[in-house]
């Protein structure tokens, strides 16, 4: 019988790369999908999709039971710290109790690999930089208070030899980033402004720093935890911060506009009451352990970004 993998969070930009690499490897891939969203965009055809929501414990339970999957990936959250500040409970049940509760379903089916996809803002605003394994969690927001829950039960569950690794995935990147992450804002405001469509691109911190990556590579680290003969958790991240400001210059140059500053104007609404300076990664165990490595820099990533932005119909 084929080797089965199941996906939550499919409709994600890591889920569709990481269905894509899977049906690659050769493994049938499962995933559950919210009934309101439809077939997601660039989600392969292959993929064997079940209609469904994480937070529904008992109907999860019952389908990875059926779908009896050897490799499991929780990608599915509530993605946004604002929409965690409304929202702190619904947050919880998804990030954190419906997380643990997969867990819970993998270990009933037996001899499951399980990824848990964590967030560098399981450190809050971490006191040392960069950032590893060892480093104090400490959440600031609901999101992270969430994320932080199902992280560190992850190590709990591996005590009695459970084969669950969480990644302590850093911002990374992609094409199908959503314009709400700055990067992606930026790269399609930038392509609009080349075309002639958008005359400014408003942005809020440009000082405020980031461990920027590219989203595949972020998907090989999930893929080569859960093939790891020993379950753990991984910093992902590729150690280099770059400022907002710095990412608006690489993203003009890179669609041939030199005097950018008197297009961007910075705009009080897109401030942050609590906003990490710099968040940066140490993915040293990463790489000595799974031999992963990223391997798309700062530059090309926004290149890549803004190609595909300038490709697309405008609009
Ligand atoms: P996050 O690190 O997961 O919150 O990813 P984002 O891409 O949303 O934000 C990265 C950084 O960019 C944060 O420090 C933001 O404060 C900063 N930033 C500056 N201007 C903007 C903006 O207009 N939109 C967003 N989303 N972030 C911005």
């Amino acid at each position: 019988m084929t080797a089965r993998a199941f996906i939550t969070g499919i409709g994600g930009q890591d889920g569709t790369y990481l269905a894509e690499r899977l049906l690659a490897d050769g493994l049938e891939v499962h995933a559950l999908v919210l009934a309101a969203d439809g077939h997601p965009a660039h989600c392969p055809e292959a993929v064997v999709l079940h209609r469904g929501d994480l937070a529904d414990v008992d109907g999860t339970r019952r389908l990875l039971l059926e779908v009896a999957p050897s490799e499991v990936y929780n990608l599915a959250a509530i993605s946004s710290v604002a929409q965690s500040w409304d929202e702190p409970d619904l947050t919880a049940r998804v990030n954190g109790q419906a997380a643990v509760a997969l867990m819970e379903s993998a270990r009933q089916v037996g001899g499951v690999r399980f990824v848990q996809a964590s967030s560098a803002e399981i450190f809050g605003e971490p006191a040392e930089s960069p950032q590893t394994e060892a480093t104090a969690v400490r959440p600031v927001n609901p999101y992270g208070a969430a994320k932080a829950y199902a992280h560190l039960t992850a190590g709990v569950l591996r005590q009695r030899d459970e084969h669950v690794s969480s990644v302590v995935l850093y911002n990374h990147e992609s094409p199908r980033r959503p314009a709400r992450f700055v990067t992606r804002k930026i790269t399609s405001t930038v392509a609009a402004i080349a075309r002639g469509d958008a005359d400014r691109l408003a942005l809020g911190n440009l000082e405020a720093r980031r461990d920027w990556g590219w989203a595949p590579d972020y998907v090989d680290a999930m893929v080569r935890a859960a093939r790891a003969e020993v379950p753990g958790d991984y910093v992902v991240a590729t150690g280099v911060a770059h400022s907002v400001r710095e990412l608006v210059a690489a993203a003009f140059s890179a669609a041939g506009i030199d005097d950018w500053e008197p297009l961007v104007h910075q705009d009080p609404a897109f401030f942050r009451p609590a906003d990490p300076t710099e968040l940066v990664g140490d993915a040293t165990r990463a790489r000595e352990v799974l031999g992963w490595e990223p391997t798309v820099g700062f530059e090309e990533i926004v290149r890549r970004m803004v190609e595909a932005d300038l490709t697309l119909p405008a609009g």
